[in-house]
């Protein structure tokens, strides 16, 4: 039994009224909602057993250093992960795919060299590969997609070359909601001998993910998208790659030892962790997988499947709805426009009902543009939603379109 009832008393901020109504929250694929668990973590760690980790002898240090290395084997578990060393805390997706995109750059990419991308990118998965574009001279190739919002699979094979070194993907569009085949992806990208990187900022709320069925060689993603605490995310590498790749800060904790002539780095995961990591969050986002991981991934994705069928039949039941992104695996987001209703005006007017919603170009230029649109309105469902909010939000668009008479 999925406890809906349950599950929201989870999350007191879901019990709030926004100008005196009840919130409907349908921006997750920004950001989450926090369980109880999730934030009684933080305080209680601030509250008994804070201390800087990795220096001290004493009792509170230690304390500190089991439980952010503990929430390093329980982001493990979760993905899967071979081997504790491949798990490198980074403060979000943005922060692991710079981190990667600058050490790979430096350690393996010379000028000509190229990186594919998928026009469904995050625009942080796109500039980090940019700026490195401008530092080294490599090139950009790009994924197209079919009206449905899939990868072609065909055209991504054809734009293997010798000088192909990176292929960076991300897992699930934060537009489209289309589930890329990543797995398969990664397959190809080995029959070349190339690395892959998938960006599963959007995946890991929903599914459950598992690293050496994937056999992506890195994976990214971010606390605060899967209900644990902003500031804190994931880099996941293959140890054989992570051993190879230059650092990426330097500062205290990554070193063995330093002297003016010469510095030695630690090994892994730390050489790729400089300075105090947010020891805390890493504590409350391992508190935030055991809370799913308890409901279960299988059946939040299952949850999460029944509402967004449903509200692509209950938007689409709208005259003058387009709908963005119809592929055939596709997950808890759906973008929209209305008749010529401009999507800030759609966004501001549901929010006058209580109805969160993002509007704009959800940092995806160039998916606007191969979209042919400047924005969309874009509903992102998460564990807790109900058919009663998309009931909601189906007659909140009808009521804004009846104000703009279509
Ligand atoms: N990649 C995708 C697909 C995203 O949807 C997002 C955030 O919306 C990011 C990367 C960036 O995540 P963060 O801002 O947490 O670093």
């Amino acid at each position: 039994m999925y406890d809906i009832e349950q599950i929201r008393k989870d999350f007191p901020i879901l019990g709030r009224e926004v100008y005196g109504r009840p919130l409907v929250y349908l921006d997750n694929s920004a950001t989450t909602q926090k369980p109880k668990c999730v934030v009684d973590a933080i305080t209680e760690e601030y509250y008994s057993a804070n201390a800087n980790v990795h220096r001290g002898v004493h009792f509170l240090s230690q304390k500190a250093t089991e439980l952010h290395e503990q929430s390093r084997e329980t982001v493990r578990q979760f993905i899967n992960a071979r081997s504790s060393n491949e798990i490198v805390f980074t403060r979000g997706t943005t922060e692991s795919i710079n981190l990667l995109a600058t050490s790979f750059g430096e350690g393996f990419m010379q000028a000509g060299d190229e990186v594919i991308l998928s026009v469904m990118e995050h625009h942080s998965n796109i500039v980090p590969w940019q700026l490195l574009a401008m530092r080294k001279g490599i090139v950009l190739r790009v994924i197209p997609m079919n009206d449905q919002g899939e990868l072609l699979l065909d055209e991504y094979e054809r734009l293997f070359s010798k000088r192909t070194k990176m292929v960076a993907v991300t897992h699930v569009s934060n537009v489209l909601g289309t589930v890329n085949p990543v797995q398969e992806m990664a397959a190809t990208a080995h029959a070349h001998g190339v690395p892959i990187l998938v960006d599963g900022a959007q995946s890991v709320p929903h599914m459950a993910v598992d690293m050496q069925e994937m056999d992506a060689d890195f994976f990214a993603f971010s606390g605060h998208k899967v209900y644990g605490p902003t500031g804190v995310g994931v880099l996941y590498g293959k140890e054989e790659w992570l051993d190879r790749l230059p650092p990426y800060q330097g500062g205290g904790e990554m070193i063995q030892s330093v002297s003016f002539a010469k510095t030695t780095f630690q090994g892994l995961p730390f050489k790729f962790e400089a300075g105090t990591p947010d020891y805390i969050g890493t504590t409350a986002l391992a508190k935030a997988l055991d809370y799913v991981s308890a409901i279960g991934m299988d059946r939040i994705a299952a949850h999460e499947r029944e509402l967004t069928l449903y509200a692509m039949q209950e938007l689409g039941r709208i005259p003058g709805m387009r709908i963005f992104g119809e592929a055939g695996r596709k997950d808890a987001v759906v973008s929209f426009l209305v008749g010529d209703i401009h999507h800030l005006d759609m966004g501001t007017l549901l929010d006058r009902l209580g109805i969160a919603v993002r509007t704009g170009h959800h940092c995806a230029q160039p998916l606007m543009e191969r979209l042919g649109v400047e924005g969309t309105v874009r509903a992102s469902f998460a564990l807790y939603n109900t058919k009663a909010e998309v009931d909601a939000l189906a007659e909140g668009i009808r009521r804004v379109a009846k104000m703009f008479g279509s």
